[in-house]
């Protein structure tokens, strides 16, 4: 064995050991490793070196990796909750734009409606109203009828009749219990065309705070009553509140409920009817037949606006 081969053996080991050879080579190297001792020797320190250096760079990639993972992770985490608290900003603005929205659409469209109603020429409004006082635990009841038809009103409270003219400053107040009537000469504004209408004044109110942050305070549900889908408005708090039931058709106001919690309620209902009222339900002249006769009749005048709300 010549000494010159161990010198090619040994230079060629780590080519050997990375199995990068020509066949020749290999054969060459490995039958030499198998007879000599010393080249034997080299080779095998040689391999475990190797190998030890490449578990070394291992183990610093892994750390290294690790290192960049838990990197990665931390940015994967704060990505995860940025954009969880974008999406719940923006369903929050969602939820709200849309409860705006539906809760104008239902005001706007109930206001609509009561335009439209003041200037019809024959419609009946019977306003029924329950009030509960539950500090002296009294009730009352209170049903008031409208009838207008071109331009004549009759309006039925209790006992009493009213006969008015838009286009008049005449006034009949006819009093069954006391058997009188009463010819008024003044303007009574208040109870002409549209006029009766104010009672759904919450609506028109509700309108106005359409710019405003407020209308936020109001909250909309579904529910029927008496049979028909509504829409209630709420405005509330924790002491009391005022609910408005309007027909999901017809945008009519059907009912309002007003309560202060242990103290008192009071609940209206409506029913509006178009075109049902006859010439004979706003006549006054009835007043000069039979059935009248007996009833004692009065003429007053008055200029004072003081004595308006007679
Ligand atoms: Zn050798």
């Amino acid at each position: 064995m010549k000494n010159n081969d161990c010198d090619i053996v040994k230079d060629l080991s780590i080519q050997y050991i990375e199995d990068m050879l020509s066949s020749n080579s290999r054969e060459f190297v490995g039958n030499h490793l198998l007879n000599c001792e010393n080249c034997k020797k080299y080779y095998n320190d040689m391999n475990s070196n190797i190998f030890n250096e490449d578990t070394k760079e291992d183990k610093k990639d892994k750390i290294e990796i690790n290192h960049l993972k838990k990197v990665r992770n931390h940015i994967n985490f704060l990505k995860t909750i940025i954009i969880s608290i974008l999406i719940i900003i923006i369903v929050f603005i969602i939820t709200f734009s849309i409860k705006y929205y539906n809760i104008s659409n239902v005001i706007n469209e109930a206001y609509n409606k009561l335009e439209y109603m003041k200037n019809l020429d024959n419609y009946k409004l019977v306003q029924e109203t329950i009030n509960k006082n539950f500090l002296d635990n009294s009730m009352f009841t209170v049903k008031t009828t409208y009838y207008y038809k071109d331009g004549k009103y009759k309006i039925e409270l209790g006992d009493a009749i009213r006969y008015l003219e838009d286009d008049s400053y005449n006034k009949i107040c006819v009093y069954n219990d006391l058997k009188q009537i009463d010819y008024y000469n003044q303007d009574f504004i208040e109870e002409k065309k549209g006029n009766t209408l104010n009672v759904f004044s919450n609506i028109k109110n509700y309108k106005t705070l359409e710019k405003g942050i407020s209308r936020l305070g109001l909250s909309l549900r579904e529910e029927r009553f008496n049979g028909i889908d509504c829409y209630v408005i709420r405005r509330g708090n924790n002491n009391s509140y005022r609910d408005i039931w309007i027909d999901k058709k017809q945008k009519i106001t059907l009912r309002m409920v007003e309560e202060e919690y242990m103290k008192y309620y009071c609940e209206t209902i409506y029913t509006f009817s178009e075109n049902i009222v006859k010439d004979e339900d706003v006549d006054s002249s009835i007043l000069n037949t039979e059935k009248y006769k007996d009833y004692e009749k009065k003429n007053i005048t008055i200029h004072d606006s003081k004595y308006k709300d007679l």
